[in-house]
Order: structure tokens, then sequence, then C-alpha cells
């Protein structure tokens, strides 16, 4: 069955995108820890991320590095973080983070964003790309 995410990049389900190639896509987290979390992942369907073939996870890398740069410019924050999970999605993503506090990096406290509050994200971080 394809994962969450597999019906993200098709359309089935919807998202808020951020920045797309052929390989990879990156969207916003949609409970995401702090205003700003998006996700990275390749399209190729992998479940964890250091089974990727080395091209694709270090490609992967340098995707989420352009992202978080954008991020980092468009949301107020001390730094981006890196984050690789994916206890709840077999899917390998890259969770880029704005931080402010340890607080923002757990996982715990989730930040309520309207329709308009993710538009107006998408907004400012595609403008620094
Ligand atoms: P992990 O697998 O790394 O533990 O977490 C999966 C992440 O994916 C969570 O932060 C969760 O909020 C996010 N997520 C789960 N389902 C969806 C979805 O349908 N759309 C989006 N944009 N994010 C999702």
């Amino acid at each position: 069955m394809a994962s969450i995410f597999s019906k993200i990049i098709s359309g089935e389900i919807p998202s808020y995108k951020i920045a797309e190639t052929d390989e990879f896509l990156a969207f916003l987290d949609i409970n995401p820890n702090a205003k700003g979390h998006t996700l990275c992942i390749p399209k190729k369907e992998v479940n964890k991320i250091f089974e990727l073939d080395e091209k694709t996870y270090l490609d992967l890398m340098s995707f989420s590095r352009k992202v978080a740069l954008a991020i980092e410019k468009a949301i107020p924050c001390k730094r981006v973080g890196i984050s690789v999970i994916g206890l709840e999605v077999p899917h390998v993503h890259v969770h880029l983070i704005p931080l402010n506090s340890m607080e923002d990096a757990r996982f715990v406290n989730k930040e309520s964003m309207t329709p308009e509050e993710f538009q107006n994200t998408v907004k400012a971080i595609k403008s620094y790309l």
C-alpha cells in the first residue's frame, strides 16, 4: 500500500508544498512543532533513511539544506534543526524545524496553525528559494 507521503506526492492527499524536483519534495508538516516545520522526502518510497542508496541520501541532504536556508531566512528562529525519526510514517523524511528553544525539538508541544497561516508560511519560505 502506498504510504501517506506517496499519496501526497501523487496529489491524492493535499499538502502545503514548499519545493519540488524530479526526485524530492518538501512540504509543511501538518502537525508542526513550530511554524515553518517542513518535511523533505525522496519520491522513491523507502522506509528507513540509511536504507537509501548513497547518492539519493546525499542528494536528499543537499535538497534539505537548500530548503533549511530558506526557512531560516523566512521564519524568525535561532536556527533550523534537523531530525530524522520515522516512527509514524515509514517513508523517509527529514524534519526541518525552526528552533527557538529545546522544546521546539521535542515533538511534544505542537503549534496550531490555520490554513491561512500555512499558506502564508509557504509563501514566505518560497520567496527565499
Ligand atoms: P515521524 O514518522 O518522523 O515520527 O513523524 C511523521 C511526521 O509526519 C509527523 O510530524 C506528522 O505530523 C507528519 N504527518 C503525518 N501525516 C501527515 C500528512 O498527512 N500531511 C503532512 N503534511 N504531514 C503529516
